[in-house]
């Protein structure tokens, strides 16, 4: 009876050790997608509410948390501290790309996982010089040096890009063509389209550069470029040793500091359906963290009600209707939503600081760990 008794113990205590590396297993995401929509606050997200024709992918999160957006000097910040924060965990600067306070470089997602090989990738609707983008990849002490951002992609571990921005890249002042340079190295460069997975699985690197400057908006034809580029992208990134890639909604902004109420809401509907691919693959793989947030709110962008003229002349609110209004044509301090879906989503909730978003990654992912 006693050996049975002993046995029983050690089986069950076999048993919780076998869960407990199970849930491991679970709880540590291989991929994460991190998707930003420039310049998007909680009202921006709302319009999809009320102007996407079907329910927007939004709704597909249940774990959701806020973010505190000031940058390390100003309570308003610009995109460059913002991603800055994302990419690199350190409160800096507005207009440091990839450089603390002191204009010290400091380490990327994207340089951080290399030791890991996990592959890495960088998606925007303006260039890919551009803030946001750049944040993850280069380090530059003021946002406009393009040419010189251009030059750090050239140079760096990026897996997988697409955006615009080709000028930065061939009408240079210093005459070098970067598009030459990469091709050179091995990286397959397109300036035409995006191409099938299927023409580009083989290749080591690739980078589409689909644009002078700034991608079109979607008023202006852009089409279906970003869902497309981001299944592209999660495509062609799927290996071993999994994939971390960032995909911005860059022009969300912009329609905001133009008070564009038709421009903002096009660019967020458009984010929304590549929110849609990612959760589309996170779900069919099961191994992958995607979180969706921004940088910041952009034209204190506000869903009211409509003013309308009665008879006499004397204005009123028409509840039954919305209409969208701005306070000002700069960035808001506003809280920013987080959303999170897959492995690690969890840890994604409650109210904290920008710079978190880094660290939850990295502790989700186990990353920079030694193993
Ligand atoms: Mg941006
Ligand atoms: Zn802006």
């Amino acid at each position: 009876m006693k050996t049975f008794k002993r046995i029983f113990f050690l089986l069950s205590l076999a048993m919780i050790f076998a869960c407990q590396n199970e849930q491991d297993k679970v709880t540590k995401p291989k991929n994460v997608i991190l998707l930003i929509s420039d310049g998007t606050g909680l009202s921006q997200i709302s319009s999809a509410y009320f102007f996407k024709d079907t329910e927007p992918n939004y709704s597909r999160f249940q774990n959701i948390g806020f973010i505190k957006t000031s940058s390390s000097k100003e309570d308003v910040t610009d995109s460059a501290a913002g991603a800055t924060a994302f990419a690199s965990g350190v409160k800096t600067y507005n207009g440091a790309i990839g450089v603390d306070p002191d204009t010290t470089k400091v380490a990327t997602l994207i340089e951080l996982v290399q030791h890991k090989k996990v592959m890495t990738g960088v998606i925007a609707t303006s260039s890919i010089t551009h803030a946001t983008p750049a944040c993850f990849y280069a380090h530059q002490v003021v946002r406009r040096m393009h040419e010189d951002i251009a030059l750090d992609l050239s140079k760096s571990d990026v897996d997988f890009f697409a955006g615009g921005g080709l000028k930065f890249f061939t009408e240079r002042k210093d005459s070098i063509d970067l598009t030459k340079k990469m091709s050179d190295r091995g990286f397959y460069i397109n300036t035409e389209k995006l191409d099938q997975i299927e023409t580009i699985k083989d290749q080591n690197k690739v980078g589409f550069l689909l644009a002078e400057n700034a991608m079109p908006k979607m008023q202006d034809g852009r089409g279906d470029f970003l869902q497309n580029a981001t299944q592209l992208g999660m495509d062609f990134l799927t290996n071993d040793k999994g994939f971390f890639m960032m995909v911005e909604g860059s022009q969300i902004d912009w329609g905001g500091h133009d008070n564009d109420a038709d421009y903002t809401v096009a660019e967020l509907i458009d984010f929304d359906n590549a929110i849609g691919k990612a959760l589309d693959f996170a779900e069919k793989d099961g191994n992958t963290l995607v979180i969706v947030t921004s940088d910041h709110e952009t034209g204190g962008f506000t869903l009211r009600s409509k003013r309308k003229k009665r008879e006499n002349g004397k204005e009123y609110s028409d509840y039954s209707e919305v209409d969208i209004s701005f306070s000002t044509t700069g960035h808001s301090a506003t809280l920013i939503p987080v959303f999170a879906y897959g492995p690690g989503a969890e840890e994604f909730k409650g109210i904290y600081e920008n710079n978190e978003i880094f660290h939850k990654i990295l502790d989700a992912t186990q990353w920079t760990s030694k193993k």
